[in-house]
């Protein structure tokens, strides 16, 4: 899977600037990409003259389904549970310091850890504070970038 963005998105959309989604093209391929506009919110692309263009944009923005609003998919049946992403996200060693030296959060996990492991296998807990997500706003991929099997991707 590869990483999808806004200018992949608007390469299939009827791109008519006609507003009748609320905006025109290229903001709604970022809305799509935010998953806060969906397919269904441009009246053209339902018409059967843009069919492929649909089925193309469905199958482009399948991935994002599973992923959370910043964008990261995991993959729990590849994840082996090495818990490098729980020491190495630094959300998790903002709210709980134990993870700078390479620990387990802290017990009771505090409410905004990101990354935990359960059962031998990590689980996002709340991805409320992730630095994609939280402004000043970044293209923080370190989760990705570390995670030994590739069980981590980023979407967007
Ligand atoms: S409704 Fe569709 S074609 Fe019209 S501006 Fe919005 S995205 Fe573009
Ligand atoms: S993108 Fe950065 S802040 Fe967000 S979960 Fe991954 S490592 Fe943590
Ligand atoms: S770094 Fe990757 S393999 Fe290791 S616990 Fe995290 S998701 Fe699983």
């Amino acid at each position: 899977m590869g990483t999808i963005n806004a200018l992949t998105i608007y390469k299939d959309l009827p791109k008519l600037n006609c507003k009748k989604c609320g905006m025109l093209c290229m903001p709604f391929a970022v809305e799509l990409m935010k998953k806060t506009k969906s397919l269904e919110d441009c009246p053209p692309l339902m018409e059967p003259k843009y069919a492929s263009n649909l089925e193309k944009l469905r199958a482009l923005l399948k991935p994002m389904e599973d992923a959370t609003d910043t964008g990261i998919v995991l993959n729990e049946d590849v994840c082996d549970g090495c818990g490098v992403c729980v020491i190495a996200c630094p959300v998790n060693s903002r709210f709980s310091p134990e993870c700078l030296s390479g620990k387990a959060p802290q017990v009771p996990v505090p409410e905004d850890i990101i990354y935990v492991l359960e059962d031998g296998r990590c689980r996002i807990k709340s991805i409320s504070q992730c630095r994609r997500y939280v402004p000043p706003k970044t293209n923080c991929r370190i989760c990705e970038i570390f995670c030994p099997r590739y069980a981590i991707e980023i979407k967007v």
